[in-house]
């Protein structure tokens, strides 16, 4: 069987993110084309209904710049470790599980590799970024358990 030749890594920039690449790494094939992804979700989205607009948004827009640079240095750090060139670290807008969907296509993805906590109880219920991800993938998925020995 044919190894993965594209493949597509979805990560949160958390501890967790090692491991996850760690895993995708051990798979690939040698020459695989391997591009990581983060999706930053607009602080507007997170907020709403918690906070009454007026008060919370203003002054948003510099934090999320700020914020954007902090992790475009936190995803280039993580490419460096990872031996990864600058052009295949990507940091997308939206929401993650639309945005890892839309890049996999556009890259003809074979494999998304993403982190699971294996949720349970009202967390399955809810949904994980992993389940929605796995949901409507037209490409493999590994999911990567976190907290398990690898
Ligand atoms: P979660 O279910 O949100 O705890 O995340 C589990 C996994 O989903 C992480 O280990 C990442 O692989 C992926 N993930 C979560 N959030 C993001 C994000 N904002 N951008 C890219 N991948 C993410």
């Amino acid at each position: 069987m044919a190894t993965y030749q594209k493949i597509l890594v979805a990560v949160d920039l958390s501890s967790e993110s090692d491991l996850v690449l760690q895993k995708a790494q051990l798979i690939a094939d040698p020459n695989a084309d391997m591009h990581v992804v983060y999706v930053q979700e607009p602080m507007d989205n997170v907020y709403v209904g918690i906070v009454p607009q007026s008060a919370a948004f203003s002054g948003l827009g510099d934090l999320e710049a700020q914020l954007s640079k902090e992790l475009k240095e936190k995803l280039s750090a993580l490419g460096e470790k990872f031996k990864l060139p600058s052009d295949h670290l990507h940091i997308l807008h939206g929401s993650p599980a639309h945005e890892i969907h839309r890049f996999a296509k556009e890259f003809g993805s074979q494999l998304i590799v993403i982190g699971t906590h294996g949720q349970r109880g009202l967390q399955l219920l809810l949904g994980s970024t992993a389940n929605s991800v796995l949901h409507g993938a037209s490409c493999d998925v590994l999911s990567v358990r976190i907290g398990a020995t690898v």
